[in-house]
């Protein structure tokens, strides 16, 4: 039976979790080394060796090396490990005004001068972006079956019909409105950015009415850009589809709720890194 391994740096545990709602990997991996489940001093060699969570701490760094010199094969999983995610947040100017000016930490593992994506220190052989992924798409990692299909985008999975005869005017909040089904959520003056994020969670947020906030990342049309042109896509469909002022889209887009998301998931390119192969991310 092939081994897997969950190496967890500084995220939140839920990649964890997500992994642990799916069953299928159950008769057919070993899991030999999770330290939210399994009492394990340290990881052993596998086939397999997700890490989740970004490195941050000293700590980080060891852990990582160590174990991947012992793992045959290696996955980022997660935005924390691909982006940063939540760990980063506190790097960019930007959210440290908004949030983090008045913050003092103490007793907390050394801090590195700057948190870096896993693929900074070791190499990395396929990306599973997603906050968090899928159960779905963990097994596809896993298991890499052939029938295994995902849209481009998150609008490709939705079902949601985009309707010409609906221009709304200005955004209505997340919380507030009646979501009719079937509509596009954009038709409805919801901020959703499912028409330039890859595909593959099966639009879970946007079938029962939540607009995506983009944990996916951009699709591949946006993958090797700065997050700048992934922004710029998300106005170009809100002026093709409603008639709402650009600031208004723009201030939105920008808002610490929205901003909060987006700035976590759209730092493929704009790290000063070469950008993630296509073909290595899921
Ligand atoms: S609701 Fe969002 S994901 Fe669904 S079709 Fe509209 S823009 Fe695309
Ligand atoms: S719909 Fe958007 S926010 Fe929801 S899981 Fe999919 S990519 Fe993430």
């Amino acid at each position: 039976m092939r081994q897997f391994a969950v190496l967890q740096l500084s995220g939140c545990a839920g990649c964890e979790v997500s992994l642990l709602n799916a069953e299928a990997w159950v008769d057919r991996y070993k899991l030999v080394y999770m330290p939210l489940v399994i009492s394990a001093y340290d990881v052993p060699e596998v086939d397999v060796l997700l890490v989740s969570g970004g490195v941050r701490t000293d700590e980080d760094l060891y852990n990582l090396r160590r174990a991947a010199r012992r793992a045959r094969q290696l996955v980022a999983v997660g935005t924390c490990a691909i982006s940063g995610g939540v760990a980063n947040l506190g790097d960019r100017d930007e959210v440290r005004e908004l949030f983090l000016a008045e913050a003092e930490r103490r007793h907390l593992p050394r801090l590195l001068p700057r948190i870096r994506p896993v693929d900074a220190v070791v190499t990395v052989d396929r990306y599973l972006p997603g906050c968090p992924p899928t159960p779905e798409l963990f097994m596809a990692v896993l298991f890499t079956p052939t029938d295994f299909k995902v849209g481009k985008t998150v609008c490709r999975e939705c079902g949601r019909k985009k309707r010409r005869d609906m221009r709304p005017t200005h955004l209505i909040g997340f919380e507030q409105g009646e979501v009719l089904p079937d509509v596009c959520l954009i038709n409805q003056g919801y901020l959703c950015v499912g028409s330039s994020t890859r595909g593959g969670c099966r639009a879970l947020c946007t079938r029962p009415g939540h607009p995506c906030v983009g944990c996916r990342g951009p699709s591949d049309t946006f993958i090797d850009k700065l997050s700048s042109e992934w922004f710029t896509s998300i106005q170009r469909v809100f002026a093709a589809m409603t008639d709402i002022p650009a600031e208004e889209i723009e201030t939105a887009l920008r808002s610490p709720q929205l901003a909060l998301f987006l700035f976590q998931f759209s730092d493929y390119a704009g790290t000063g890194r070469p950008p993630r192969p296509k073909e290595k991310v899921l």
